[in-house]
């Protein structure tokens, strides 16, 4: 078995593993929970090992080719994996990307230890919903990564993976009860001026925006608990109003038009201002985001402020490295023999590789 047969394997166990899940719900929620979570993980691994394969053995071992190709070695957590996807492939999980993830981790521990299948049909139901809510945002999360980020290293299976999104909006109708739950939380957030928009996790119109332009917010989904960056901009081809949720892709639905980050970033920018805001009169390129990964895609507004497009997240300040002068949203001490997250710092000039 060479490599990429190896990546094949992980990504067909990884979908067979969710596929089951979903199918398990009704009949066993349990094993339901056990299985999206070893899914989830699998696809973590999977990019890992698209990567290299050492990054999926576990760092308290020695990696041995001829072991890891047996499958013979313990593999990395999930909290390893998230570290590695991050320290060495710079694409690493957001903050709430990485909560989630770590929930459904919590979830099948305790179901696990404490769970019975047994009980009455009232308990049954709202250990479903509970369980659906959590895998409706996770796996909103995760397709985002493998079609996205990631979607170049998981092209191939695009057509499962769509599947596996069709199966858990079949199971939609188990929010119900969630959704009626959460009425007088939606009408009360529409009265007080929040636009309610169509989840895009769960599809129930529940999701409340504040009516915000130019700025990004957070989002929340009462039913199924999603919450999210997202910005507002009217376009700039034909002013329909966009909206930008999680990264800065998105399409315009007036006139088509798509808009990247990068394109975000220099719509949202004012040369001026970032020039201003530039101590001691320095030229200075748009920042660099610690949180996003991102190069060059923090703005600075007509109004001062400091807005990600790759993330929408908004920053009060940001600082300069030391080494290569870029402005960053992270903490820049120590940058001149560092560096940033996009320069290597004075100490990557006597590195010999
Ligand atoms: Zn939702
Ligand atoms: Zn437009
Ligand atoms: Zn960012
Ligand atoms: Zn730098």
């Amino acid at each position: 078995m060479d490599r990429q047969q190896v990546l094949q394997r992980v990504v067909e166990n990884a979908l067979d593993f969710l596929t089951k899940s979903i199918n398990d719900l009704n009949s066993s929620p349990k094993h339901s929970v056990i299985g999206f979570y070893t899914g989830v993980e699998l696809f973590l691994k999977a990019r890992l090992l698209a990567e290299h394969w050492t990054l999926v053995v576990s760092k308290a071992q020695d990696a041995d080719a001829s072991a890891f190709l047996r499958g013979d070695f313990s593999s990395v957590t999930l909290k390893e994996a998230a570290t590695k996807l991050e320290k060495v492939l710079g694409s690493g999980l957001s903050a709430s990307e990485l909560q989630t993830f770590i929930n459904v981790g919590n979830h099948r521990n305790k179901m696990i230890h404490f769970f019975h299948e047994e009980g009455g049909e009232l308990e049954r139901e709202q250990v479903r919903t509970r369980i659906l809510m959590l895998q409706m945002t996770a796996w909103h999360q995760l397709n985002i990564l493998l079609t996205r980020q990631w979607g170049d290293v998981f092209a191939p299976w695009q057509r499962e993976i769509s599947s596996i999104q069709r199966k858990l909006r079949g199971h939609r109708k188990y929010l119900k009860a969630a959704y009626k739950h959460a009425r007088p939380a939606i009408t009360e957030a529409k009265a007080t001026g929040c636009i309610i928009e169509t989840c895009p996790a769960c599809k129930y119109k529940a999701e409340i925006h504040l009516d915000l332009k130019d700025y990004p917010y957070e989002t929340t989904c009462p039913v199924c608990e999603l919450a999210q960056h997202a910005l507002r901009i009217d376009c700039p081809n034909c002013e329909t109003e966009i909206l930008f949720r999680q990264d800065g892709h998105a399409a315009c639905s007036g006139c088509e038009m798509t808009i990247e980050p990068t394109d975000l970033a220099e719509l949202l920018d004012d040369a001026g201002a970032r020039h201003l805001a530039a101590l001691e009169g320095e030229f200075s390129e748009l920042g660099n985001c610690t949180g996003c990964d991102g190069h060059h895609l923090i703005a600075t507004t007509e109004g001062g402020q400091h807005i990600c497009a790759g993330c929408l997240t908004a920053f009060e300040e940001l600082s300069f490295c030391e080494f290569c002068g870029d402005s960053n949203s992270g903490d820049m001490t120590e940058s001149y023999l560092k560096g940033c997250n996009h320069c290597e710092g004075r100490s990557g000039l006597y590195r010999d590789d």
